[in-house]
């Protein structure tokens, strides 16, 4: 498949600035120039696109989706590419496809639904966001801070719970408590074979996150959410993510999960290469109000949220899009900067942005084009507009 084109008069949003009067040049999936218009390699006779008044930016990159479009991973991993086929209009070109709490005899065969649907997206090129592999959220959590998790469900994280997590080369990130018993351990263990160790549905202290830490945590999920809040003289959790340099925050910008003061702090607190946009959203995203299901739990879904019976938020109904544009609303951060916490620092928690989530000659085209007011107008993944 030989193919070149380019797209001309565009802004471009690279790495967190802003870059006016641009040209992006695409060549069998790959990026082979972004630059300025006036130093862009001739065009003649390539396809090409004017795009005056947009931008072209990054696509996005979801770690936290539960499913969505009437899909819930947890209850049916076999739903994935469906799902990935309906998420670039959001802007979103990769994800991690998450699994809440399940019985832990599960995990193998969820784990392998991950590996069959990736490799059928290999085989057929690029028609869809690119699943990067599981996000493993429990069953290692706090009961205290169980958020829509079934307790009953919860384990220590020792060598008979991780063995259940196979094949191992499909969980890219995994959420745990760092005080449960055997976590630290844990950590360490799943690090050194690849996996993202992030801390969440935590009650940990200052000193056990500062632990999870040491042991090799390297993100946080969804902060401030079913974690021990934050109080003046005990940071806790919260207060420790906010002032360490060694870990990147997820972040659900809905302006429900969190008070768009509070993602304000944050962004101050960490800047937009410690945070990752995530939407954390579950089967009723794109799809109107009504009733669903998140792994075995009923969900009642309004315009704006979706709650177990008992009110606990169950997952979101957000899009990544408007994840960006709240991000610019509630902060005040520059669309360059909102674009950066859903493109670049989420490829850069799992480590691939050596090949994309940048706009640079030899990357991957994964590309989203957007308008003044940020709403998605085409969505490219390896070169391929979707
Ligand atoms: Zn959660």
């Amino acid at each position: 498949m030989e193919e070149v084109f380019a797209i001309t008069k565009v802004q471009l949003f690279e790495d967190g600035e802003a870059f006016p009067d641009s040209a992006l040049v695409v060549e069998n999936g790959i990026i082979r120039y972004a630059g300025p218009q006036t130093n862009a390699p001739s065009l003649e006779g390539i396809t090409s696109i004017t795009a005056q008044g947009c931008s072209l930016a990054p696509g996005f990159i979801d770690l936290q989706l539960n499913g969505g479009f009437g899909k819930d991973f947890t209850a049916d991993p076999s739903v994935m590419i469906e799902v990935a086929q309906l998420l670039p209009p959001t802007g979103v070109v990769a994800f991690l496809a998450t699994f809440i709490t399940s019985p832990i005899e599960k995990y193998p065969e969820k784990l392998k639904a991950v590996e069959a649907a990736q490799s059928i997206q290999d085989d057929n090129l690029a028609d869809s966001a690119r699943i990067l592999g599981a996000h493993i959220e429990g069953p290692f959590l706090n009961p205290i801070t169980k958020g829509a998790h079934n307790q009953n469900l919860f384990l220590d994280p020792d060598s008979f719970a991780l063995a259940f997590l196979q094949p191992i080369s499909a969980v890219r990130l995994l959420t745990l408590a760092p005080e449960r018993r055997g976590a630290l351990q844990a950590i360490r263990e799943l690090a050194s074979q690849g996996v993202v160790v992030s801390l969440g549905h935590s009650n940990a202290t200052t000193e056990e996150a500062l632990a999870g830490i040491s042991a090799g945590a390297r993100y946080a999920t969804h902060l401030y959410n079913a974690m021990r809040a934050m109080q003046h003289r005990d940071p806790g959790l919260v207060g420790t993510l906010l002032t360490c340099e060694e870990v990147t925050c997820g972040l659900i910008a809905d302006g429900i999960h969190v008070h768009p003061r509070m993602l304000k702090l944050a962004y101050q607190a960490l800047g937009a290469k410690r945070i990752t946009l995530v939407t954390d959203a579950m089967a009723a995203m794109g799809m109107p109000p009504g009733r669903y299901v998140i792994g075995d739990q009923d969900v009642s879904v309004d315009e704006s949220t979706a709650r177990l019976a008992d009110g606990t938020l169950a997952g979101s109904i957000l899009r990544m899009d408007e994840a960006v544009r709240n991000m610019v609303n509630f902060t005040g951060c520059s669309p360059a900067q909102a674009v950066r916490m859903a493109s670049t620092t989420p490829a850069e928690v799992l480590g691939i942005d050596h090949e994309t989530a940048h706009l640079r000659p030899g990357y991957r085209a994964d590309l989203v084009m957007l308008d003044r007011n940020l709403n998605v107008i085409q969505t490219y993944i390896a070169g391929k507009p979707i």
